[in-house]
């Protein structure tokens, strides 16, 4: 059994308990975050380290005693789970994020969203055009599913414009171009995800890579994930917007450190049977997942410490081994899932992504020493310490 938490106990920023964090973006609805940024306005500038460089400084509040901070969200190659994700979070209520008016003329506001709004056809897709003219320069793109960039991303459109239907690539370069930060969720929309997965007969890309190959400098945050934590997402904006983009620590595929800072296998409540070759044969063996195909020892998230479902379990938990899903390679650099990550080509390939070097000597050494001792060769036996 996973080690059940309390909300109470669950981590959110490091530096932040729960108990604050709350009382910033949580029962209160951003309130204070919104707060935060009537009083003192949020310098946004750089996410990641070229995009530091490019975006200079905006500012996101006003300096009059009302503040919108509008979000549009587009949603083109995927699977609408990481909406449904977003859906799930409890602490705060996706209604308190969306819809409370914060203090007295002051809001977060969702300004499209294509499966949440009650709008359809032409008159949703004017409210996109409107906002974004309306906010330009001052709205977060938050950007969901990868984007087909085949035939001029022919393969995938959403909605349409003066009677012509319009390319989610389209809109993608658009709208990030007006955009004061673009947001990129989900395991699809920051690395491209399942869509790019071989043969990607769509050139499905991810936004950060369609960003750069455009040379627009917009900053881009990524939170992968398949679906994305709901955690990682309003955490991200909810420090984005009390300390400014540029303060959010990220490594060097845009993620944010304070979720993505850790490996999986770090910790781990099963690290004590790897740690002495002690390895589950089925799933259902409470032993280290490795030789199942865990990819733990690759994979860079909270969720041992930050569990699913506001606290309930995570992955492997529930006998399942990570998959690696927010990992720059997800899926194909992490597949095949139910086997063991011990091969040299692999490791490789990890490499080439930019695995740290510490992670891939930890799996060379052990699958160097697991070779030695016979195990992976069939001999496992259940909870077959060597
Ligand atoms: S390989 Fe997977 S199951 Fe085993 S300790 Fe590492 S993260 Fe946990
Ligand atoms: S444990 Fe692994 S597969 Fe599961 S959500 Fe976390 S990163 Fe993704």
């Amino acid at each position: 059994m996973p080690n059940r938490k309390t909300p109470s106990d669950l981590p959110f920023l490091d530096q932040t308990s729960r108990r604050d964090f709350l009382k910033m973006a949580g029962g209160a609805a951003l309130t204070l975050v919104i707060a935060s940024v009537v009083s003192s306005p949020v310098s946004v500038s750089a996410a990641s380290e070229t995009a530091s460089k490019a975006a200079g400084k905006r500012s996101l509040a006003a300096s009059s005693a009302v503040a919108e901070v509008p979000i549009i969200w587009i949603q083109a190659g995927s699977c609408s789970g990481c909406s449904v994700s977003f859906l799930n979070t409890l602490n705060p209520k996706v209604q308190n994020i969306v819809l409370d008016e914060l203090v007295p003329g002051v809001h977060v506001t969702l300004q499209f969203h294509q499966t949440l709004m009650a709008g359809q056809g032409d008159i949703a897709m004017e409210a996109m055009y409107r906002a974004e003219d309306l906010y330009k320069g001052k709205f977060i793109l938050v950007v969901e599913g990868s984007f087909s960039t085949k035939d001029d991303g022919i393969y995938c459109r959403l909605g349409e414009k003066d009677g012509q239907e319009v390319t989610a690539l389209e809109h993608l370069l658009r709208l990030s171009s007006k955009a004061m930060a673009v947001v990129a969720i989900g395991a699809c929309a920051t690395f491209g995800g399942i869509p790019a997965a071989k043969p990607n007969p769509t050139g499905c890309k991810g936004v950060r890579e369609i960003l750069r190959e455009n040379d627009i400098n917009t900053p881009v945050i990524n939170t992968p994930g398949c679906p994305v934590h709901p955690d990682w997402v309003v955490g991200t904006l909810a420090m984005a917007l009390v300390e400014g983009l540029d303060k959010i620590e990220v490594d060097e595929f845009a993620r944010p450190k304070r979720f993505y800072g850790t490996l999986i296998h770090d910790n781990c409540p099963r690290r004590k049977y790897y740690d002495v070759g002690q390895f589950a044969t089925k799933l259902s063996d409470p032993y280290c997942l490795y030789a199942l195909g865990c990819k733990g020892p690759m994979t860079h998230a909270d969720c041992p410490t930050r569990l699913w479902n506001s606290g309930t379990n995570w992955c492997i938990g529930c006998n399942s081994p990570c998959i690696g899903c927010t990992d720059p390679s997800y899926p194909d650099g992490t597949s095949p899932i139910y086997e063991k990550f011990s091969n040299a080509n692999d490791v490789v390939t990890y490499v080439g992504l930019g695995l740290g070097g510490a992670a891939v000597a930890g799996i060379l050494l052990h699958a160097a020493g697991s070779a030695a001792a016979g195990r992976f060769s069939g001999e496992e036996k259940k909870g077959g310490k060597k």
